[in-house]
This record gives structure tokens, C-alpha cells and sequence, in this order.
């Protein structure tokens, strides 16, 4: 449309000028970038929630630490923007990333685990983030190209829960992502949210690796009784239902709140209990993985 009849240019206060080859030009040149980075990185998987406090960082930071564990090199990017729980997970909330000519230089767990968080670059652990999309979507671009990754088998990606700027962002950035593993707690409410992670992987082509079922059971340490305080299932027959695979059932286990808070992962200090055997098939479904599903015939 142009000005001489009569209709207004929308884009003249773009980058662009309004020349809408520029605007392609400049959009090819940002996903170049991007993908001259994320090359280097064989598998990127985002793990998703339809709520808060389903255990989704729990999940991300375990599954990491477990595959550093199997020698795997692996990076954690936390992009719980309002809500950064992985550093505190991983006793790692004293790290400052230092800054050097290549980038941000992350935080090291372990040998093979590299962790990024806006949590490291706020001044204090009450610091509220009060940002609203495009500088949300800034940081998780400079999280992706500016941090100094080098060359890592698995990247795994903590989102906040829903389906808001943060994972459709990520979702825009990691093109090739080979899919999201979501969690849930069994429950009808938590249930009912997680479908919609389900719809949103489908509306932006991301493929469901795997529901887990988060807080499922718990067998009284004293008595050994099996209670289901968040019944039980749910997450298993919403899987059915929707034809996404289901990678079982982690129970409730106090050790997993007691690792949290002391800051050192459960797969790492309890790496041999039932729980953490609960955890064999997500971590089996990763190691398995030949690439994005939607690519080159997936998994
Ligand atoms: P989210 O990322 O979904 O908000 P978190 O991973 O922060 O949830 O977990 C919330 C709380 O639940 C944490 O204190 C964590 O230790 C605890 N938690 C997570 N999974 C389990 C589990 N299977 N058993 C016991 N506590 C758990």
C-alpha cells in the first residue's frame, strides 16, 4: 500500500524504513545468526508446565544433571524469567558469569554441565524482574548466542509454566528444537493446564517428546502405605488421550524437596533410589534421541 493512494505505510517507523525486503533481509540475517550458534548444540529440549509448582525445575535440573552424569555435555538455560529456581536448585546462587570478549561465560555445575539463569545477573535473590516481552525476548536471544556454550550434546531449557512470551519465544529461536517434554502433577486442575502446553507444542510444530507425572504417589517411609495425595494417572490418560508418549511417574519423595533446598540435585545424591530410577525413561528418551522429530524421520 502506499501513501499516493491515499493509504498510510504502517512500516515507516521500522528498522526497515518500510522496505519490506530490508525487513526480510534483516529477519534472515537474525536467524542466520542464531543458527550459526545453535549448530553447535546436538539436541535442545524445552520443558514445559501448564502450572507453577508441578516440579518442572526439579525435572529440567535432574534431567541435566543426569546426563552431565553419563558424560554427556550438557547446558542448562533457565528462562524463569520472574520466577529463576535452577540456581538455588543447584547451589549455585553465588555465581557471577563473568563477561569476556566471546560473551557470557556460564556457570559451571559440574565438568559437563554449564547453567545460565537470569538469576545470576539480578543483585539480590528478592530482586523482582519486571520486564514485559520484547526485553524477555532479548535476553533469551542474548541467552542463545551470547553465552559461551561451545559445543554441547543435549541444551535443555527450563520454561516458566503456561504458554506466555518466554517458550514462544524460545520455540522462535530454537528452530530445530527436537521437542518439549512436559510435566504435570496428576491431578484434574494441573491436568486440564498441561493440555494447553500440549496445544501450544502443536500450534508452534514443536514436538511432544514425553509427558511426565510429577508428585504421583507417595509410600509412607514409616508404614510403607502407597497414598495418592494427587490421585493418581491423570497425566498417563491425558497422554493416551492425545496420542503424546507418557515417560511414567515420579512419586512424591521428601528427598527431592530436602536436595532442592540444600542445593545439590537428587539424581546426584540419591542418583541410585526407586525415585531416580523413575526418572530411567525421560532420560532413555533423550539418550535415544537422532534428532528433531519433525526432522529427518525424528526419534
Ligand atoms: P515448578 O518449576 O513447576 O514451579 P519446582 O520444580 O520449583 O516447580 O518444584 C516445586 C517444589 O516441589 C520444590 O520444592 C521441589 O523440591 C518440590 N518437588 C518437585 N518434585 C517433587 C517430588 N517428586 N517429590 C517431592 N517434592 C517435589
Amino acid at each position: 500500500m502506499s501513501e499516493e493512494n491515499g493509504e498510510k505505510n504502517n512500516c515507516g517507523s521500522c528498522a526497515s524504513g518500510g522496505h519490506p525486503d530490508q525487513e526480510a533481509l534483516d529477519e534472515l540475517k537474525d536467524r542466520l545468526e542464531v543458527q550459526n550458534i545453535t549448530c553447535n548444540i546436538k539436541h535442545k529440549i524445552i520443558v514445559l508446565s501448564g502450572k507453577g509448582g508441578v516440579g518442572k525445575s526439579t525435572v529440567a535440573a535432574n534431567m541435566a544433571v543426569a546426563l552431565s552424569l553419563q558424560d554427556k555435555r550438557v547446558g542448562l538455560m533457565d528462562i524463569d524469567i520472574h520466577g529463576p529456581s535452577i540456581p538455588r536448585m543447584l547451589g549455585l546462587e553465588d555465581g557471577v558469569p563473568k563477561k569476556s570478549p566471546d560473551g557470557l561465560v556460564p556457570i559451571r555445575y559440574n565438568p559437563n554441565l554449564l547453567v545460565v539463569s537470569i538469576g545470576f545477573l539480578v543483585p539480590d535473590r528478592d530482586h523482582a524482574v519486571i520486564w514485559r516481552a520484547p526485553l524477555k525476548h532479548g535476553l533469551i536471544r542474548q541467552f542463545i548466542t551470547e553465552v559461551q556454550w561451545g559445543v554441547l550434546d543435549y541444551l535443555i531449557v527450563d520454561c516458566p509454566p503456561g504458554t506466555g512470551d518466554e517458550p514462544l519465544s524460545v520455540v522462535q529461536l530454537l528452530e530445530d528444537a527436537d521437542g518439549a517434554v512436559v510435566v504435570t502433577t496428576p491431578q484434574g486442575i494441573a491436568v486440564a493446564d498441561v493440555r494447553r502446553s500440549i496445544t501450544f507444542c502443536r500450534n508452534t510444530n514443536l514436538p511432544v517428546l514425553g509427558v511426565i507425572e510429577n508428585m504421583s504417589g507417595f509410600v509412607c517411609p514409616n508404614c510403607k502405605e502407597h497414598v495418592d495425595i494427587f490421585s493418581r494417572g491423570g497425566g498417563q490418560s491425558m497422554a493416551t488421550e492425545l496420542d503424546v508418549p507418557f515417560l511414567g511417574r515420579i512419586p512424591i519423595d521428601p528427598l527431592m524437596v530436602e536436595s532442592c533446598d540444600r542445593g545439590k540435585p537428587f539424581m546426584d545424591t540419591y542418583g541410585q533410589s526407586n525415585t531416580a530410577k523413575a526418572f530411567e525413561p525421560t532420560i532413555k528418551t533423550l539418550l535415544e534421541l537422532r534428532g528433531p522429530m519433525h526432522k529427518n524421520g525424528g526419534i
